[in-house]
């Protein structure tokens, strides 16, 4: 084995490629090696050898050294614009140089002012079966000093030669078309992030496919990545062709970033809950040992409960082979499609967040090209519509059950929920919901899947004990969100508990007591008394305030669309609800919901946020939210038609009726009314004087708190104004980005580009909150773009000091404040607002806030 030594080709800061602010060299598209940020102007051969590219702007140099290894170095980032000004080369191509040569003269100030970034790659581009090892660690380094080294498989040159034909350093992007990673999921490509991807993928026209232990998936079905069983530290090359393929993969990689901020905020709310369950309860222990009349299993949701033994019975959907022709049997099978997914948006949209990714993940299913085609092949063949279903279903479940992977196998429970619901459909049922179950009840079943368990009463249900069944499966994620202790592979022996008898659940030890005595009972219940109180006492130090590292107060609210998300909101620590989105309270209904119940939804709502603020954001009702009890008429364009305030004014009944409701929920003064789709102050003046109307009718004589909603470019431009009628401003930068960008939200094809970190929206951010910080007044962000931690700092640079995101979210985003300065923070906000597009504003905050060591 021999080693190659390559040089520093200038003095400068030597930093990780990670650093660069360019994907294809932070990604390693081009190779392996280091950056430099230079502080000279001289550019020395870093190794002895022939220059192989040196093109004519001289902007960058490969040298091939005797050994056959290509080295690039790249002066600065998207320097190839400057066409060769401060830039001055020393030697031709083809030239044979030793190690310190002078190749390049440049002109840093000239260089610095025209580029993107000075950061300088040298990169080896042809590493195949050569390892790099780093000797400069990050900091100041001196042209000449040895910054990396290559070792190879020897050869009788000594160095393995690279089997590549030569060829020229490809400039970047060029030839950005795959990528290869290590996937550093815990769960490897499980459901969720495949839904993820296959979503990412089917917004381009590019073909895309993951490659990974041998095998290719096409990177739109969710089933074929699973099935390629990728796990943990696995390698995963994304590969893509045709006219955008460079952004699917881009779009792909950033997809499994996504994953990871979503499996960092999901474990930090999850594997926090485990860890306080899985302290040692002591006492429980010394009853729970697995032996006569009980039974060992495996922990899915620890926790203790005390309850009495409940079965569910499911009933097998039977179903004709053959068809009725294939028109017929095809049309059925769309129909009834249509039926569940339109079903399962509705669930989705009135469910906690973890409902709706778990649902999310059931669409894909529903409408992954694997299992359509393989239905199709069976309806061609002359089966029925439920017959070409299930078989298609099960074709996809063998293929994960042939997979090692537990966690792929357990994906088989979401398939069977996909498969009944459209079994269902097709025979015109749906099923049931709001199962009644006796007090305290302990399900005991063969398994469970998600639908099932979402359909019980979740108030009586204290704990679940399954013969099989899967630790992580959805269904235990769901009861994990629910937080019902959870056993799973219990075995057969679960068939001997009688319906109705007492038993012990001990989720934390990993066993089910049959049959216990009175005193163990008496012991148990002691135990899930204590759990409660250590809990509460948990959650209450969860509500601490946020501050940042310099002391500057940043409240972190919970955006909600239910109950059960207001109880999820306050167990992850939000100070209120900063966005009740109202109209998914009454969304599956024939008729307007009249002010007896709004107040009792509202009430619910308020209560079980305690003391927090609840700010209720009037009716968002037309464009993309529909309502069936309000058919309003046909809009050509209705993103641009009768939606939000709009609506609110032209249907004054029905905001008198939201008003009176929400203006009466207890105590006076916690709810604060948020209005939407806000263009100009008359709007807000209109409201104002309903509400005050409406006040003098029920005799409320407290003020009302009221803010307007800065969704449209308009609002934005004209906050000064707007910001003198109300309390508060709220950006709404799902549809302050959709309306800056003139790009639909919800546009497939568009949606890797509707970056709510676009300069123009964030100028936009910027204007409204300069007026809100000008007048004094609470500038909040409700926007997804609030819980993106590459969003944050930026956001609280422009002066925004409310952030208003999921749940789950919660935890996270404070964390992040509490690490960042706020004078930091406006210095890199008023950088990004110069940068000229949303991937800029990216690579640049990741890169800042990389230095200053966040760590996440
Ligand atoms: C927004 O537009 O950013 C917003 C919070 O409102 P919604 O997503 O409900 O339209
Ligand atoms: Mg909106």
């Amino acid at each position: 084995m021999s080693i190659l030594q390559i040089l520093a080709p200038f003095d400068g800061w030597c930093s990780a490629l990670d650093e660069v602010p360019d994907p294809v060299f932070a990604g390693r598209m081009l190779g392996d090696g280091l950056a430099i940020d230079p502080t000279s102007g001289i550019l020395i051969a870093p190794c002895a050898g022939e220059i192989i590219t040196l093109p004519a702007s001289a902007h960058a140099v490969s040298i091939r050294t005797a050994e056959g290894i290509d080295v690039l170095i790249h002066v600065g980032i998207d320097t190839v614009q400057l066409g060769g000004r401060g830039f001055d080369a020393q030697v031709r191509p083809g030239a044979i140089v030793r190690a310190g040569d002078e190749l390049i003269h440049f002109d840093l100030d000239i260089v610095a002012r025209g580029a993107k970034s000075l950061m300088t790659p040298i990169v080896v581009t042809t590493m195949d079966g050569l390892s790099l090892r780093q000797v400069r660690s990050p900091g100041m380094v001196s042209a000449g000093e040895v910054l990396f080294e290559i070792a190879g498989i020897a050869t009788a040159a000594g160095i393995k030669t690279s089997t590549q034909p030569p060829r020229a350093a490809a400039p970047p992007n060029e030839t950005a078309v795959g990528q290869t990673l290590i996937v550093n999921l815990r769960q490897g490509l499980h459901a969720r992030p495949a839904a993820l991807l296959a979503q990412r993928a089917k917004s381009f026209r590019a073909q895309a496919s993951l490659r990974a232990h041998g095998r290719s998936a096409n990177a739109r079905s969710v089933v074929a990545i699973m099935a390629l069983g990728v796990r943990q530290g696995d390698e995963l090359s994304i590969q893509a062709s045709g006219t955008d393929a460079a952004q699917a993969v881009a779009s792909l990689v950033a997809g499994i970033e996504e994953a990871l901020r979503m499996e960092s905020a999901a474990g930090h709310g999850a594997a926090a809950s485990r860890k306080t369950a899985a302290a040692p309860l002591g006492s429980v222990e010394l009853y729970s040992t697995p032996g006569p009349g009980v039974l060992a299993g495996v922990i899915a949701v620890p926790g203790v409960a005390v309850g009495r033994a409940t079965r569910i019975e499911r009933r097998e959907i039977v179903v004709a082979e053959n068809g009725a022709g294939l028109g017929r049997e095809s049309a059925q099978l769309e129909q009834a499609r249509v039926h569940v997914r339109a079903r399962l948006e509705r669930i989705a949209a009135t469910g906690g967040a973890t409902r709706r990714e778990i649902i999310g993940a059931h669409l894909e299913f529903l409408d992954d090209p694997q299992v359509n085609e393989a239905a199709t092949e069976f309806l061609v063949a002359g089966k029925s519509a439920g017959f070409a279903w299930r078989a298609a279903i099960r074709r996809s479940i063998g293929a994960l059950q042939a997979l090692e992977d537990l966690r792929l196998r357990e994906r088989v429970d979401d398939l069977l929920d996909v498969e009944s619901h459209v079994l269902l459909a097709l025979a015109g049922e749906a099923r049931p919901m709001n199962i009644p179950l006796p007090e305290q009840a302990v399900l005991v079943a063969e398994d469970l899947l998600p639908s099932e368990l979402t359909a019980l009463d979740g108030a009586r249900l204290v704990a679940i004990c399954l013969s099989g069944g899967g630790a992580t499966s959805h269904v235990a994620i769901l009861a994990a969100a629910m937080d019902i202790p959870m056993l799973v592979g219990l075995g057969a022996g679960i068939r001997d508990i009688a319906n109705g008898a007492t038993v012990i659940v001990d989720a934390d030890a990993g066993t089910l007591q049959m049959a216990p005595t009175a005193a163990a009972i008496e012991q148990a219940r002691a135990a899930v008394e204590a759990r409660l109180m250590r809990r509460a006492k948990t959650q209450a130090e969860a509500q601490t305030e946020c501050r940042a590292l310099d002391g500057t107060r940043v409240e972190v609210f919970a955006n909600l669309g239910n109950v059960i998300d207001a109880a999820a909101a306050v167990a992850n620590g939000a100070e209120g609800c900063g966005l009740l989105r109202t109209e998914f309270l009454f969304i599956d209904r024939d008729t307007a919901p009249a002010e007896a119940e709004q107040l009792a939804a509202y009430q619910d709502i308020a209560a079980a946020l305690g003391p927090r603020p609840l700010i209720l954001r009037l009716m968002d009702v037309g464009g993309d939210k529909p309502l069936r009890y309000l058919p309003l008429p046909a809009e050509e364009n209705p993103a641009l038609g009768l939606r939000g305030v709009r609506t609110a004014l032209a249907r004054p009944d029905l905001l008198r009726t939201q008003l009176r409701a929400a203006l009466r929920v207890q105590p006076a003064g916690k709810v604060r009314l948020l209005v939407p789709m806000i263009t100009d102050v008359a709007e807000i003046l209109a409201v104002r004087g309903v509400i005050d109307e409406i006040k003098a009718e029920i005799g409320i004589r407290d003020p009302i708190e009221l803010g307007a909603m800065i969704e449209t470019p308009a609002a934005a431009l004209m906050a000064s104004g707007l910001v003198r009628e109300v309390d508060f401003l709220s950006i709404g930068s799902n549809d302050l980005t959709q309306y800056t960008l003139a790009m639909d939200r919800g546009h497939p094809e568009l949606a890797g580009r509707t970056d709510a970190l676009h300069p123009a929206v964030l100028k936009l951010v910027a204007a409204a909150a300069s007026a809100g910080v000008a007048a004094d007044k609470m500038v909040a962000v409700c926007g997804g773009v609030a819980a993106d931690r590459l969003a944050v700092p930026i956001l609280l640079g422009l002066g925004v000091r409310e952030l208003s995101v999921v749940p789950a979210a919660v935890p996270a985003i404070k964390r992040q404040i509490r690490s960042l300065r706020i004078n930091d923070c406006q210095e890199l906000a008023m950088h990004c607002l110069g940068l000229a597009s949303a991937g800029e504003v990216r690579a640049s905050v990741a890169q800042t806030i990389g230095l200053w060591g966040d760590t996440r």
